[in-house]
């Protein structure tokens, strides 16, 4: 049995990058950017007003002051405001040569004769300064950040329309036991639905991959072997649930041997999540998931998700929060490190939810995150501080 650290290291170690691809701004959220993005042009591209109101010089705000024209957004100021005159701008707008402050419709009267009047009081100048949110050439984007929909404004700000961006992993998905059936199916005798495939699904397109689901292996070496060669052909990673602890009808690892693959690992010190096995063959990678669906779900999120990230270059990971905890800890055995599933108070406190082990699925649907408990460390009292990362 090897630590969680080594284990970790043997799997980030193991990944390979995947090509690149050029997509448009349409496809480009989830993706993993692979060539940096810089600015075409400052933003803003001139000193604009932040709010509907006057331009005027600052001196001039005691002042009744004549308006000299309106300037709407789109369109730029004909007239350069001096002493004694202002004009009138809507925010989004140029302001005008001479002005160096916009005071808001809010705090103005308009007078007869074309004539107006500051009713505020000194503040803010309300201008956005040219190129104070970014400036022409600025790297706006770096490589190795996956791009979010507040990123797709970006680009489109700077006129970035398509993006250079890792390939997309294919993971294939297999569940393997004679227990299992589908969900469309009700369960009779000794059976139970099979939930890793729909959940692997579902956090394979979360992790922005390809995901392919091949059914339900047989508890037989030939029905494992057979749809393991289909998926690895079609796949750069396989993820197949089930069948990796030491009962007698565990045979993936068995069978991942015959097919050539290199195993790694095949027992962790972690919980949930011990039998997790681990191999590779020529830019393919396989992870033997344990079969209850806490483990399934969690190896995911800790190894899975960090090797699909190597392989499309990501470099920004989902931060590990320091958070004090809400009630005291204990367990008998600290062998292992473990991961439980916890939410968070009012008061930013990691609170444990009820969980039952590795089977409770439901109880992850309460949950925010899950807490890290170090190999070593039998018990933690309220209020000390704990790694929480959220699922
Ligand atoms: P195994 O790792 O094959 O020994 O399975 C461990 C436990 O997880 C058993 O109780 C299985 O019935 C359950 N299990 C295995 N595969 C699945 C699956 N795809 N969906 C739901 N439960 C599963
Ligand atoms: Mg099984």
């Amino acid at each position: 049995m090897i630590t969680f650290e080594e284990a970790y290291r043997i799997v980030t170690e193991s990944s390979f990058r995947l090509g690149k691809e050029v997509v448009g701004l349409k496809e480009a959220a989830g993706r993993s950017l692979m060539v940096a993005v810089r600015s075409d042009m400052d933003m803003p591209p001139w000193n604009k007003s932040a709010v509907d109101g006057y331009a005027c010089r600052h001196e001039d705000l005691g002042h009744e002051l004549t308006v000299l024209e309106t300037v709407a957004a789109g369109a730029m100021p004909a007239m350069e405001v001096v002493p004694g005159t202002c004009s009138r701008i809507m925010t989004g707008a140029a302001v005008p040569a001479g002005a160096d402050y916009v005071f808001m419709l809010e705090n103005s009267e308009e007078l007869a004769g074309g004539r107006v009047r500051f009713t505020g009081r000194p503040g803010n100048d309300n201008i956005a300064r040219a190129g104070e949110d970014i400036m022409k050439d600025q790297t706006v984007l770096r490589a190795g950040h996956i791009i979010k929909p507040q990123d797709i404004a970006v680009l489109a700000t700077v006129g970035t329309t398509q993006v250079t961006v890792s390939c997309r992993p294919r993971v294939g998905v297999i569940s393997t036991g004679n227990e299992l059936v589908e969900p469309d199916q009700t369960p009779a005798g000794a059976q139970i639905r099979n939930s890793n495939s729909s959940q692997l699904m579902a956090q394979i397109a979360r992790a922005g991959a390809i995901g392919k689901y091949y059914g339900i292996a047989r508890d037989d070496e030939e029905s494992i072997t057979s749809l393991m060669k289909k998926a690895l052909e079609e796949n750069d990673v396989l993820l197949i649930s089930g069948g990796v602890s030491f009962g007698d009808f565990d045979l993936v690892p068995r069978v991942m041997t015959s097919l050539g693959l290199r195993i790694h690992f095949d027992q962790v010190a972690m919980q949930p999540g011990k039998p997790l096995t681990f191999c590779t063959g020529e830019k393919k990678a396989v992870f033997g998931l344990p079969g209850n669906p806490v483990s399934t779900f969690l190896q995911f999120e800790v190894m899975v998700r960090t090797f699909l990230d190597r392989m499309t270059g990501v470099t920004e990971h989902a931060p590990v929060l320091q958070m004090p905890l809400a009630t005291d800890y204990s367990r008998k055995r600290a062998e292992r490190l473990s991961w439980i599933p916890c939410t968070i108070t009012p008061a930013g406190e990691a609170k444990p939810v009820e969980y039952h082990g590795s089977a409770h699925i439901s109880a992850l649907t309460g949950a925010w995150g899950v807490i890290t408990i170090p190999r070593g460390q039998s018990w933690i009292q309220k209020g000390e501080m704990v790694s929480v990362r959220q699922i």
